[in-house]
C-alpha cells in the first residue's frame, strides 16, 4: 500500500489549489493560504457591509431579504473564488467538507442556531445536477448537519424552472428570473418551523430571497441564511 501511495504521488501530487506546494494536511489547501482568507466583520451588517448589524443584517436589509439573519464567513477574493471554482468544476469534495467546516465554526457562535429545525441547500435543478453530478450547496450543507446536528431537508423545496445563469442579469432581472423558480414539496414539514438556507456565495441575495419568501408564504416561522463568501 505505501508504495501504491509513493506512485499515485508522484503522478498526482498532492498540492494546495492555490500556491501549488506540497500538502502536510489533508485538504486541497495548505494551512498558510487558509491563513489567508478574510473573515468579514461580525458587528457589522454581512449584506452590506455598513450599517451595525444583529444576528448579522441590518434593518434595511433584513426587510429587503426576507431573512431574520444571515451569517457569511468571508470577504470573496482570489483564494475563495478558487476554492469554490474547484468545488463547482473539479469535483473536489474534499473543499466541500472543508468550506462547511468553516461555516459551521462561523454558525456555532450564533445563539439561533440552537433553534433551527432544517438546514436547506440552496437546490440545482435537476438537469443541472445531472450535468454538474452534484449540487455543492448539498455537500456544505450536509458537513454543517453533521457538526452542528440539525436535520437536512433536502427535498423540501425544489427547483421547478430551468433559470439561465445569473452572472450577466441586473439586480432587477435576477429577481424577475428566479422569482417563481421554486416549489415547496412538502408543505407539512414547513409550516412553524426555522430554516437555515445554505449557499456557497450570497451575491444580490435574489435566490435565497426568493426561497424565504416562498416559505414564509407556507408559514415558515423564522428563515435564517448562510453563505461561505459575500460577493
Ligand atoms: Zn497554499
Ligand atoms: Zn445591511
Amino acid at each position: 500500500m505505501k508504495r501504491l501511495s509513493q506512485l499515485l504521488d508522484l503522478f498526482f501530487p498532492n498540492v494546495c489549489i492555490v500556491c501549488k506546494e506540497k500538502l502536510t494536511n489533508n485538504h486541497c489547501i495548505c494551512q498558510k493560504c487558509l491563513n489567508k482568507l478574510v473573515l468579514l466583520d461580525k458587528k457589522k451588517c454581512f449584506f452590506c457591509g455598513e450599517s451595525p448589524a444583529k444576528y448579522g443584517l441590518c434593518e434595511h436589509c433584513k426587510k429587503e431579504l426576507h431573512f431574520d439573519g444571515l451569517v457569511s464567513s468571508y470577504k470573496f477574493d482570489n483564494i475563495i473564488q478558487l476554492l469554490i471554482h474547484n468545488l463547482k468544476y473539479n469535483e473536489y469534495m474534499k473543499i466541500g467538507k472543508l468550506l462547511g467546516e468553516l461555516l459551521a465554526n462561523r454558525l456555532s457562535k450564533y445563539e439561533f442556531i440552537s433553534d433551527i429545525d432544517f438546514i436547506i441547500p440552496v437546490p440545482l435543478h435537476k438537469v443541472k445536477e445531472r450535468e454538474r453530478g452534484f449540487n455543492q450547496s448539498y455537500i456544505i450543507s450536509k458537513e454543517i448537519s453533521n457538526i452542528l446536528k440539525i436535520p437536512l431537508g433536502k427535498n423540501i423545496i425544489k427547483r421547478s424552472k430551468y433559470t439561465k445563469t445569473q452572472t450577466k442579469l441586473t439586480k432587477e432581472e435576477r429577481e424577475k428570473n428566479v422569482g417563481d423558480a421554486f416549489e415547496i414539496k412538502y408543505p407539512e414539514l414547513v409550516k412553524e418551523k426555522i430554516f437555515l438556507i445554505v449557499d456557497d456565495v450570497i451575491t444580490t441575495g435574489s435566490t435565497m430571497k426568493s426561497m424565504a419568501s416562498l416559505l414564509k408564504e407556507i408559514g415558515a416561522r423564522r428563515i435564517y441564511a448562510s453563505s461561505i463568501a459575500r460577493a
